[in-house]
C-alpha cells in the first residue's frame, strides 16, 4: 500500500495518510525516548518487534470484543489503522507499584496492589504528561462522563485479559499505558482503543526472576533492550517470521559442566 503524506510524527511512531478514506498508516520507528525526551537513542529492530507484538495483542483484544483501531499489519514496520480523533489523555493501569507511582507517593517498589489502580495523565510533553483527575477531564471537556465510563470499563477488561495472557507465558503485567480515540464517523460515544500495546507501553517482568522485559531496560540503562522485547515476542510465539533482528542471546542458560565424582 502506497503511503501518503506524513500527518504526524511522535516519539516512537509516524502517521501517514493512506489511499483509503478514514484510514491512516501507522509506522513504528526504532527511536526510544525517556524522561520527557531528555534521554534518546535508536534501538535497532525495536519498531519491528513492537509492530508484531502490538498487532498480536490488539488482534487478541478484538477477539474478546475490545474494539480498536487496527485493521491489519501491512509490513515489518507498518499497520493500516482507523483514523481517529485521539483523546488527549493517557490511561495508566497498575497492578504492581513501581515507576512514577512509587516516586510520587513513596510506596515501596514492587508492592502488589489489591485492585488495579487507574491513573489519568494529560498527554502534553511540554508539561511532562501531568496526572489529572476525572474532575479535571470533565471541567476542561477533554472527555464526557459517558466516555470516561466506557474507557474505564474497557481498560479494566484489557487489564484482566492481558494479565491472564501474560501469566500464561510467565510474565507479570506490572502496569501499562493506553490511548483511546473517537472514530471520525462521529457516532456518539464511538470511542475505541488506539496507539499500541507493546513493551514500550507496558512494564513486563519475568514471573520467576522479576527480570525486566520492557522499556525500563532502556530507561534504567539495564542493557539487552532488544533481547528483552524479543523474549516477549518469543514467549508470545510470534517470532518465527524472518526479520533483520539479531538472534536472542538473552535468557539462554549457560552450559555448566558437572564433574562426576569417581
Ligand atoms: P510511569 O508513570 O510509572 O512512568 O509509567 C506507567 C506505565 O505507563 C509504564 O508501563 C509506562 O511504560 C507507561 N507510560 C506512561 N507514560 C508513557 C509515555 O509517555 N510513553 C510510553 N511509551 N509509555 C508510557
Amino acid at each position: 500500500m502506497k503511503k501518503g503524506k506524513k500527518l504526524y510524527e511522535g516519539k516512537a511512531k509516524i502517521i501517514y495518510a493512506s489511499p483509503e478514506k478514514n484510514f491512516v498508516i501507522q509506522h513504528f520507528k526504532d527511536d526510544a525516548t525517556a524522561f520527557n525526551n531528555q534521554k534518546k537513542s535508536i534501538i535497532e529492530g525495536k519498531g519491528i518487534l513492537n509492530n508484531r507484538i502490538s498487532e498480536h495483542i490488539l488482534n487478541s483484544l478484538n477477539q474478546i470484543g475490545i474494539k480498536n483501531h487496527l485493521v491489519k499489519r501491512l509490513n515489518m514496520r507498518e499497520q493500516l489503522v482507523k483514523q481517529l480523533e485521539i483523546i488527549p489523555i493517557e490511561f495508566i493501569v497498575r497492578n504492581i507499584a513501581t515507576g512514577s507511582l512509587t516516586k510520587r507517593l513513596g510506596i515501596e517498589d514492587g508492592t502488589v496492589l489489591d485492585e488495579p489502580l487507574i491513573e489519568y495523565c494529560l498527554k502534553d510533553d511540554s508539561l511532562g504528561d501531568p496526572i489529572v483527575s476525572p474532575e479535571h477531564i470533565l471541567v476542561f471537556k477533554w472527555m464526557s462522563k459517558s466516555e470516561i465510563k466506557i474507557v474505564k470499563k474497557n481498560i479494566l477488561r484489557i487489564n484482566d485479559f492481558l494479565q491472564g495472557m501474560f501469566r500464561g507465558i510467565n510474565i507479570k503485567l506490572v502496569d501499562f499505558k493506553v490511548e483511546f480515540g473517537r472514530t471520525i464517523s462521529g457516532a456518539k460515544d464511538d470511542i475505541i482503543l488506539a496507539d499500541e500495546i507493546s513493551p514500550d507501553t507496558c512494564r513486563l517482568w519475568d514471573s520467576l526472576t522479576d527480570k525486566k522485559l520492557d522499556k525500563d531496560r532502556f530507561r534504567k540503562d539495564l542493557g539487552n533492550i532488544i533481547e528483552g522485547y524479543q523474549e516477549v515476542a518469543r514467549r508470545l510465539d510470534i517470532l518465527h517470521e524472518q526479520s533483520n533482528i539479531r538472534p536472542i542471546k538473552f535468557s539462554k542458560p549457560t552450559a555448566v559442566k558437572i564433574k562426576k565424582n569417581k
